[in-house]
């Protein structure tokens, strides 16, 4: 089987790749292994947020100017832009964003912080200023036994902020089930309990029951909308006071939401997506990656004229570690490893920034992979199998994702 374009990996990257060229016309086929770590994210996606020393950014591209000659985004044409075509790919796709490149708003975390991020999805509770809380009165409803959402935390850390805050709780006897297991109780089975059996205007009825006077804004767990927007907005609209939601501990419907809509909108345009299969072996001639194998199409090999690898970070299997080195397990490429002993790739402080996770593969500045050394002509990296990045300490994981995807799909299509 022959296409354009093979990408390896369906989380942000990959997706965010396969769409842009599908767009351009390009036949792109994309296998992706598992589940992605949008299922992690809680509906907000971070350009930077924290600048090298530590300090949180207000204006993320000013910031970019200072990071160090390694960081991805020093091999990116136009971060400005790519900005704005990735917040547009995401409109595209029916996954609308509040925020913009050129200044940073602030998400609310499941416990009670505020972190600064670029774009959040439609409905989630962002604030301006970190210290000008727009709120002087909270609801905070919670679902009876549902534990992802610690409500004790949020409550804190807002009152921390000046805020009042009341936390009630509701239920509906639909959720009956699935209260009866703990592990039932997750976000996904609830959102799909209340939207099945088209329970929005029941569960607005109580939420209005315990916040109906007095408050500035209800907040409520990020339970709904798995396959669209559409629940999640209704439910907002039925509230009679200002209502947003806030993340909730994983998995996170938002997250799995836009997972759903890119993945729909990749489809629609023709792509073609192999499901829960893995790359395992490439197939390169010289400098040039011709085809790769996967683990279910044994005697197949799948060609193409480029090939992007997207496969994640260590936790989604993109990078291995073993008890001496880390290694990229697919095709076997260049992993930049920092030189360091292996005693020291983890800092026993878990507060810290951590050096493994600036590990990831080696590219050009045209984010060709390096094999032995040398660049693979047609073969390509993004999103967070780059080295030279840390999304934890910097806050930059969705901006890496899509805009060294966006900048790829421009260096293919040149
Ligand atoms: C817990 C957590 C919370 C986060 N929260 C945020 C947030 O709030 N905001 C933000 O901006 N960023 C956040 N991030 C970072 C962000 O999610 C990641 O940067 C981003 O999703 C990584 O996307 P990716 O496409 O590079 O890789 P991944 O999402 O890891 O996707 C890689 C995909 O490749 C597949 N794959 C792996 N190997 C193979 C193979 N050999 N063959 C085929 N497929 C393969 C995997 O199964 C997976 O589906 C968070 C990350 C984590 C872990």
């Amino acid at each position: 089987m022959k296409f354009d374009i093979i990408i390896i990996g369906g989380g942000l990257s990959g997706l965010t790749a396969g769409i842009a060229l599908a767009e351009a016309g390009k036949d792109v086929a994309l296998v992706s292994a598992g589940q992605s770590t949008l299922h992690f994210t809680g509906g907000t996606l971070d350009l930077l947020g924290c600048d090298e020393q530590g300090n949180y950014v207000q204006k993320p591209l000013e910031a970019i100017e200072t990071l160090n000659s390694k960081h991805p985004y020093k091999k990116l044409e136009n971060v400005s832009s790519l900005a704005g075509v990735a917040k547009k790919l995401l409109e595209r796709a029916g996954i609308a964003t509040t925020g913009n490149e050129t200044s940073n708003h602030w998400r609310i975390t499941p416990i009670g912080g505020l972190m600064p991020t670029w774009l959040s999805m439609e409905g989630m509770s962002t604030v301006e200023e970190p210290n000008q809380m727009p709120w002087r009165k909270v609801a905070l409803v919670n679902i009876i036994n549902y534990l992802d959402l610690p409500t004790k935390f949020l409550a804190a850390g807002l009152r921390e902020k000046g805020v009042e805050v009341d936390v009630k709780t509701v239920t509906l006897p639909e959720l009956k089930e699935l209260r009866q297991s703990p592990t039932e109780m997750r976000s996904t089975n609830i959102a799909k309990v209340i939207e099945n059996n088209d329970l929005i205007a029941k569960l607005a009825d109580e939420v209005n029951g315990v916040a109906s006077e007095g408050y500035d804004m209800v907040l409520l767990p990020a339970v709904l909308g798995v396959t669209n927007g559409d629940k999640s907005q209704q439910l907002l609209k039925l509230i009679n006071a200002p209502a947003t939601y806030v993340a909730t501990l994983p998995p996170s419907v938002p997250g799995v939401r836009m997972q759903t809509l890119l993945r729909k909108r990749f489809n629609a345009l023709g792509g073609t997506f192999f499901t829960g299969d893995q790359v395992v072996e490439g197939i390169f001639d010289g400098n040039t990656l011709k085809g790769v194998k996967t683990a279910k199409l044994e005697d197949t090999v799948l060609e193409a004229d480029n090939f992007i690898l997207a496969t994640g970070s260590f936790v989604s299997r993109g990078l291995v570690a073993d008890y001496n080195h880390v290694y990229e397990p697919a095709l076997g490429v260049d992993v930049d490893d920092l030189g360091l002993d292996r005693k020291t790739w983890a800092k026993i402080d878990v507060t810290e920034a951590q050096p493994y996770m600036e590990m990831g593969v080696k590219t050009d500045s045209e984010l060709h992979c390096l094999c032995n050394g040398a660049a693979v002509n047609n073969l390509y990296a993004a999103g967070s199998i780059l080295n030279g990045h840390n999304s934890i300490k910097l806050l930059d994981g969705a901006g890496v994702d899509m805009l060294t995807a966006l900048q790829v799909v421009n260096n293919i299509m040149k």
